[in-house]
C-alpha cells in the first residue's frame, strides 16, 4: 500500500476521465460513486456487502456523527473504520451543508456557525477548526474543507458573499488539517451559477492548493440543466492532476452527465435512500415495486443484473416484503441499486478507457428511453 495519497490519470475521452486515487487504505478507481454511510452505516446494508457492490470508498457525516455517538468517543474507540468495521478509505464531508440544512437555531459568523442539534436541542459550534479537528478524530482519509452553501435560487450578492466566505474558510481549514501524509483535504469550489464567481473561487482554491477540489453549491434545488450548465466550464477552472468531486449527485442520468464534463467523484444518498421507499433504479430507468403490476411477476427486477437480490428473487416477492413492511424489502433494494451505480460507474471507466464513452452514452439513454420491460 502506498504512503500518500495520489492521483493519476489513465485515460480522458472528451472532458471524460478515469484514473486511480491511490491512498494508504486501497485505490479508488474513477470516475466513483461513494454511497453515503450517514450514522456509520450505509442504511440496510453491511459493510462486507458494500464492499462486494464495488464500492471502494464510503462518505460519512461529520455532522451527524459529532452530535452522535459524537468524535471523541468514536476516535476513543479507534476511529471511524474500526468502528463502523469498514477498512477501505472514506470520505467525510465538513458538516457545513447539514448544518444549514438540519440544525436549528443557527447562528453564522465570520468565526463559523453555532447551532442547535436536531437530536436533542444542545449547543453546538462549527468552525473550519473545529470541523478539521473532529475530522481528524475520525480518521478520515479525504477531509472536506469547512464551507457555506446557499440554497438556490439566491440572489447574486449572496452568492458572491457566501463564496468569499467560504474561500477564507478554505484557507483556515488548510491552515487547521496542517501536514498529514496519507490523508488529503479538499477544497470546495462555490460561486453559484455564475461563471465570474466559480472562476473566482477556483483561483482562491488554487492558490491555497488542495488535495483534491470539489464543485460544491450544486445540487441545490437548481435543477439538472443548470448543473449541467455549471458543469460544462466549473471542472476545467480547476487543476486536471487533482480529483474533481461533484457533492450529494445523483440520479443515474445526473451521474452520467457530470462523469462526461469530467467529475472525478460522486456521492449520493439516492440508491440506498430510495431502496428503503420500493424504488429500485435499473439499466432501464427506475422500477416503484409497489406497484401492483409486479404481484404475479416472476422475474428479477432486472435479468442483466448479477447483483444477489436479481439473482434470487422475483419481483413479485420484493413487491410482497415491501407490501409487508418487511426489513428484508430495503435490505434487498438497496444491495440492487448500489450493485446498479457500481455498475454505471465500471461501464463507464471501461467505455472512457477505450474511448467510446459517446456510444456508450448513447445506449445508456436508449435503453433507458425504452423504459422497463412490459408487464405480463
Ligand atoms: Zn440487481
Amino acid at each position: 500500500m502506498p504512503e500518500k495519497f495520489s492521483f493519476a490519470l489513465a485515460a480522458t475521452d472528451g472532458a471524460a476521465r478515469t484514473g486511480t486515487i491511490s491512498t494508504p487504505r486501497g485505490d479508488i478507481r474513477t470516475p466513483a460513486f461513494m454511497p453515503v454511510g450517514t450514522a456509520a452505516t450505509v442504511k440496510a446494508m453491511m459493510p462486507e456487502s458494500v464492499a462486494a457492490t464495488g464500492a471502494d470508498i464510503l462518505l460519512g457525516n461529520t455532522y451527524h456523527l459529532m452530535l452522535r455517538p459524537t468524535a471523541e468517543r468514536i476516535a476513543r474507540l479507534g476511529g471511524l473504520h474500526d468502528f463502523m468495521n469498514w477498512q477501505r478509505p472514506i470520505l467525510t464531508d465538513s458538516g457545513g451543508f447539514q448544518v444549514m440544512s438540519l440544525a436549528d437555531l443557527r447562528k453564522l459568523t465570520e468565526r463559523g456557525v453555532t447551532f442547535r442539534s436536531h437530536i436533542d436541542g444542545s449547543k453546538h459550534e462549527l468552525t473550519p477548526e473545529r470541523s478539521m479537528e473532529i475530522q481528524r478524530l475520525l480518521g478520515s482519509d479525504i477531509v472536506m474543507a469547512f464551507d457555506e452553501c446557499p440554497a438556490l435560487p439566491a440572489d447574486r450578492d449572496r452568492i458572491a458573499e457566501s463564496m468569499a466566505l467560504s474561500m477564507r474558510w478554505a484557507a483556515r481549514s488548510r491552515d487547521a488539517f496542517g501536514d498529514r501524509p496519507g490523508h488529503a483535504l479538499f477544497g470546495i469550489q462555490q460561486g453559484g451559477l455564475e461563471r465570474d464567481l466559480r472562476e473566482q473561487s477556483a483561483e482562491a482554491l488554487r492558490d491555497i492548493e488542495f488535495d483534491g477540489y470539489a464543485v460544491g453549491g450544486l445540487a441545490v434545488g437548481e435543477g439538472q440543466e443548470a448543473m449541467f450548465g455549471v458543469l460544462d466550464f466549473a471542472p476545467a477552472m480547476l487543476p486536471q492532476d487533482k480529483p474533481r468531486y461533484l457533492m450529494g449527485v445523483g440520479k443515474p442520468d445526473d451521474i452520467v452527465g457530470a462523469v462526461k464534463r469530467g467529475i472525478d467523484m460522486m456521492d449520493c444518498v439516492l440508491p440506498s435512500r430510495s431502496g428503503r421507499t420500493g424504488q429500485a433504479w435499473t439499466r432501464r430507468g427506475q422500477v416503484n415495486i409497489k406497484n401492483a403490476r409486479h404481484q404475479d411477476d416472476p422475474r428479477p427486477l432486472d435479468e442483466a443484473c448479477t447483483c444477489p437480490t436479481c439473482r434470487g428473487y422475483s419481483r413479485a416477492y420484493l413487491h410482497h416484503v415491501f407490501r409487508a413492511g418487511e426489513m428484508i424489502s430495503g435490505m434487498l433494494l438497496t444491495w440492487h441499486n448500489l450493485h446498479y451505480y457500481q455498475e454505471l460507474m465500471s461501464e463507464m471507466r471501461a467505455a472512457i478507457s477505450e474511448a467510446r464513452f459517446a456510444a456508450w452514452e448513447a445506449s445508456f439513454h436508449d435503453l433507458r428511453a425504452e423504459g422497463d420491460i412490459a408487464q405480463l
